[in-house]
């Protein structure tokens, strides 16, 4: 399976679209995400407020499905608790490891639907994932700050 199959039309606006790559004022966490494989490096924004996801934006550089996945998964986590941002996360993960494959399940989802397909290409799903994990590591050092 070739790239241009999963760069569907939903991918290529968000890899040119600036609207999620930006900073945030007064992040509560920020941290680097890398893919060393493809060269894919992702400094992800939050402000974290009551366990409150009130703003998410990143920085970074890489190939489309890297900028993609995490401008896809800023629309989805973006209002939403530190709790549902986790179970979306857990959701991605599944969908592309195919444990997921129920789209009644997958519907949470969203646009990041798009990267489905990405399963089918190991080299490719690093990149996909990038974002997502950098988001858990957030949370993990939101809530770690939060107990000390
Ligand atoms: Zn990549």
């Amino acid at each position: 399976m070739g790239i241009e199959q999963i760069y569907s039309e939903v991918l290529r606006e968000h890899t040119n679209s600036k609207r999620n790559k930006h900073h945030i004022t007064e992040p509560t966490v920020k941290l680097n995400g890398v893919n060393p494989s493809c060269g894919d490096e992702i400094e992800l924004e939050l402000r974290l407020v009551d366990g409150l996801i009130e703003d998410a934006a990143y920085t970074g550089k890489g190939c489309a499905i890297s900028q993609a996945s995490a401008s896809i998964m800023i629309d989805l986590i973006k209002g939403k608790t530190v709790d549902e941002a986790a179970k979306l996360a857990d959701t991605f993960f599944g969908m592309i490891k195919h444990e997921i494959t129920d789209e009644e399940q997958l519907e949470v989802l969203e646009d990041a639907i798009a990267l489905k397909d990405i399963s089918h290409m190991p080299a490719r799903v690093k990149c996909a994932v990038l974002g997502w994990h950098t988001l858990i590591d957030c949370i993990d050092q939101d809530s770690k700050s939060n107990r000390d």
